[in-house]
């Protein structure tokens, strides 16, 4: 069953204020040699920079020569912060980090401070729904503002991008692919009520509802990125949902799986949408939905059962059967859920991704495997000693 929750929690889906200590320089190796860097962005604030998503962010912004200042919630943390700061000794960039909690508003304003641009991608992404919705809602809506707020009194921020997801767009649909013009219903229940989606949701909606209210002289661009469920490899492995994720395939830790399906996306082409997203003109004011293509499970299990089953793990491949999540469905909440999505489908349109950021998207079964060769070379799956290494390369 847990497999069950965590999967519905993750249809695309923690926390202790701390006061701002101030910027701590770890790296400043001089940048002047990028040729990619965009002289409009002084220094970029990513928050949450110690996450999955945000750490491949700040490995880009620093191979390309940017001044990033990333926010952990607590710098005497070494898992979180060494990977960053090994980071930054291999890259031309330069990275500041500084302590921020989404639940403390007064550690945003010194954490914004001089920044040109801010990547806001920091927000709860818990494996599995938590029972109190408000662990995960508050700090992503209550962050969000807060964030927002810090922006505007700082007077020097240019551009926002949040990472918002597709859990913002909708979750469950058939009839056609979903766009940036949709908007998820939690009225329809199911998995568009579950906690994890409405944190998505409801921050997306008030940043966008928060800028429109700003007077013109304190406005400054926003835009929002919305990734399918993100894979690929971890700069920083750490745990994470979708380490965990992948981590759990791999070592068959569900013998039966779900008929369900998502739409997936190579965690590189997230970090170059939220860097289009800060760096493009015609992206200011826009959402985009970064995704590849939608997989079930099941197809997403066979991808590495073929490429891993002789190499000593074991990704099942025996689906659940359907009756048992229907009487499940009677008494479990995310059973019910999932027997609302069983064998369902939904598509998502990511022309805009294409055509306006200019983003090819990754094959997301070639990021799948990247993935699980990195989690394992990295120790975060346990090596067999079947383990060959790399076929292709
Ligand atoms: P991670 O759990 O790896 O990263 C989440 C980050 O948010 C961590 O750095 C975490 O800090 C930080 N965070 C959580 N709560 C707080 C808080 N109260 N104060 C300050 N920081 C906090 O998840 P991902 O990298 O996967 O997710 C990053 C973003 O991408 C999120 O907004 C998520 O919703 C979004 N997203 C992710 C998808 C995915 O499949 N991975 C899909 C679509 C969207 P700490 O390390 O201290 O816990």
């Amino acid at each position: 069953m847990r497999v069950l929750r965590s999967l519905l929690a993750s249809v695309d889906i923690i926390l202790k204020p701390r006061s701002f200590v101030g910027p701590a320089v770890v790296s400043r190796r001089g940048n002047s040699s990028a040729a990619t860097k965009d002289e409009n962005v002084s220094r970029v604030l990513v928050t949450g920079a110690s996450g999955y998503v945000a750490s491949c962010i700040v490995n880009e912004l620093l191979t390309k020569g940017y001044t990033v200042r990333g926010t952990v919630r607590s710098l005497s943390n070494p898992n979180k912060v060494d990977p960053l700061k090994s980071l930054a000794e291999r890259t031309p960039g330069t990275l500041e980090l500084v302590e921020a909690d989404l639940l403390s508003p007064e550690t945003w304003k010194s954490a914004v401070e001089g920044c040109s641009h801010v990547l806001h991608t920091a927000s709860p992404f818990p494996f599995e729904q938590p029972k109190n919705a408000e662990e995960v809602v508050r700090p992503a809506v209550d962050g969000t503002l807060s964030v927002l707020r810090a922006c505007k009194e700082a007077g020097t921020v240019k551009r926002v991008v949040i990472t918002s997801s597709v859990a913002s767009v909708g979750v469950y649909h058939t009839t056609r692919p979903l766009t940036e013009e949709d908007w998820t219903d939690p009225s329809r229940g199911g998995p568009e009520a579950e906690p994890y989606i409405i944190s998505k949701l409801m921050a997306e909606k008030e940043a966008f509802k928060y800028i429109e209210s700003l007077d013109d002289k304190d406005k400054f661009e926003f835009c929002t990125v919305l990734p399918g469920f993100v894979i690929g490899p971890s700069v920083a492995n750490q745990a994470a949902t979708s380490l965990d994720i992948v981590k759990r395939i791999m070592v068959g830790g569900d013998p039966l799986i779900p008929n369900i399906a998502f739409t997936w996306v190579d965690v590189r082409d997230v970090a170059d949408a939220h860097i289009k997203c800060m760096t493009l003109k015609q992206a200011a004011g826009q959402r985009f939905l970064i995704t590849d293509k939608s997989l079930t499970y099941r197809d997403v299990c066979k991808q590495l059962y073929d490429e891993f089953h002789d190499q000593g793990y074991s990704p099942s491949l025996r689906l659940a059967p359907r009756l048992v999540i229907r009487l499940m469905s009677l008494f479990d909440n995310a059973a019910r859920s999932m027997n609302l999505v069983w064998g369902v489908v939904t598509t998502y349109d990511n022309s805009k991704m294409k055509n306006v950021l200019g983003i090819q998207p990754r094959d997301c079964r070639q990021g799948l495997i990247d993935m699980a060769y990195s989690l394992i070379e990295n120790g975060y799956i346990e090596k067999s000693p079947k383990f060959k290494g790399r076929k292709t390369s």
